[in-house]
């Protein structure tokens, strides 16, 4: 009973705060008629924030005029989220953003002589309080921190599965992460915080965001939540038996997963110039440079990713009826030049959901992009009035 008075007043206090964190501040009876809440439950929540001092009166305008009512402003540049970046191998990011996403500070550091997660959650701490800790305000809050991983987080035991870079397999990564900052983690991979993050902006109830880089991930914001399933599994395309059968899945082992034929290594397979012991990152701009020069020599890998591309997406449009799908990662690159042929297939395979105004979008954003996604999840699980939380 009392769990469910303060889970309301949490809920309360969120539908306040969402209307002025990227906003102006707004008097109470504007909150109260653009949130639907009684005025009376409008003062309440504001004095239980202004006590917290996460919200406070502003006074503007000229006060012998009349009686002007106060507004009610957000502090988001005191409460801060600290963003963790794996996904690349060798490679930690770290950064420290407002609850206005803005980016106070963002770096990242090499990590390849670290061997076990332990010593790179230690790592970030150590260079988290030498560098970015100087950059926040004094009397900042950390709210939490989110750990973006190549990996899925299985929520029945909370470790790491699947994953990309081996030795996060298997990790309790959040209660690490947790326990080494003495703050709330909050683990998952890029895609899903990227589709968080756009749900944020686009204030939309249906979105896919198709992240493919070195693997294929998906998340899937459906009827306004995120899509886990069961154990954390849900939304998982890699091994969708839709590519080419003679290709071998390096990750499952099956033939014929979309994965193996649209992931950066299979893609670099074309590039005429690839060499085995460079960076991927670096051949990859070289190769679309080469693609944007001579496209017609292309015109075939061109026209079967897009075809292929075009196939998965027409099913996650037919199975979630997004308004939004975003492709983002290194195929975001490499999207004008096989538009044509995705877009031929979404036509014939997807004209209910078109007919509807379904829009897409390609998108690339390296590391930068992730830690808004990381800061409008940890947002999103804050319990502002817990003051255990804080
Ligand atoms: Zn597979």
């Amino acid at each position: 009973m009392i769990n469910d008075v303060v889970d309301l007043k949490n809920k309360n206090a969120k539908i306040v705060m969402d209307l002025i964190r990227f906003g102006d501040p707004l008097t109470k009876k504007e909150i109260s008629e653009q949130s639907g809440l009684s005025i009376t439950t409008v003062s309440t929540i504001c004095s239980d924030l202004k006590a917290l001092e996460i919200v406070s009166d502003e006074k503007s305008g000229n006060s012998r005029v009349g009686r002007i009512p106060s507004r009610i402003a957000f502090h988001y540049e005191r409460f801060l989220v600290i963003g963790v970046d794996l996904q690349t191998d060798g490679t930690v990011g770290i950064a420290v953003t407002n609850l206005r996403n803005e980016i106070l500070f963002c770096h990242s550091y090499d990590i390849s002589s670290l061997e076990t997660a332990e010593e790179i959650a230690a790592f970030t701490k150590e260079q988290f309080l030498a560098n970015a800790a100087s950059c926040a305000p004094e009397d900042a809050c950390y709210i939490g921190i989110g750990i973006s991983v190549p990996a899925i987080y299985d929520a029945t035991n909370a470790c790491l599965v699947s994953s990309s870079i081996e030795k996060y397999e298997g990790v309790p990564m959040k209660a690490l992460f947790s326990r080494c900052f003495g703050l709330p983690a909050y683990v998952d991979n890029s895609s899903n915080f990227k589709a968080i993050s756009v749900h944020t902006i686009h204030k939309l109830d249906n979105i896919v965001c198709l992240d493919i880089s070195q693997g294929t991930g998906v998340g899937i914001i459906c009827n306004g939540g995120l899509l886990r399933g069961k154990n954390g599994y849900g939304g998982e395309v890699a091994h969708v038996p839709i590519g080419d059968p003679s290709l071998k899945c390096p990750s499952c082992g099956s033939y014929g997963c979309i994965e193996a034929e649209l992931q950066l290594e299979h893609l670099l397979s074309f590039y005429p110039d690839f060499v085995e012991s460079r960076p991927f990152y670096a051949q990859w701009t070289d190769f679309m440079d080469c693609i944007r020069k001579k496209q017609e020599l292309f015109q075939p890998m061109l026209k079967r990713s897009g075809y292929l591309l075009g196939c998965l997406g027409s099913i996650l449009v037919n199975l979630f009826d997004p308004s939004l799908f975003i492709i983002s990662g290194y195929m975001a690159d490499l999207f004008p030049f096989l538009e044509d042929h995705f877009m031929g297939q979404i036509e014939k395979r997807c004209s209910l959901s078109l007919a509807r105004g379904l829009t897409f979008q390609a998108e690339n954003y390296h590391s930068g992009g992730i830690y808004e996604g990381i800061c409008d999840t940890i947002y999103n699980e804050w319990s502002p009035l817990d003051k255990n939380n804080r």
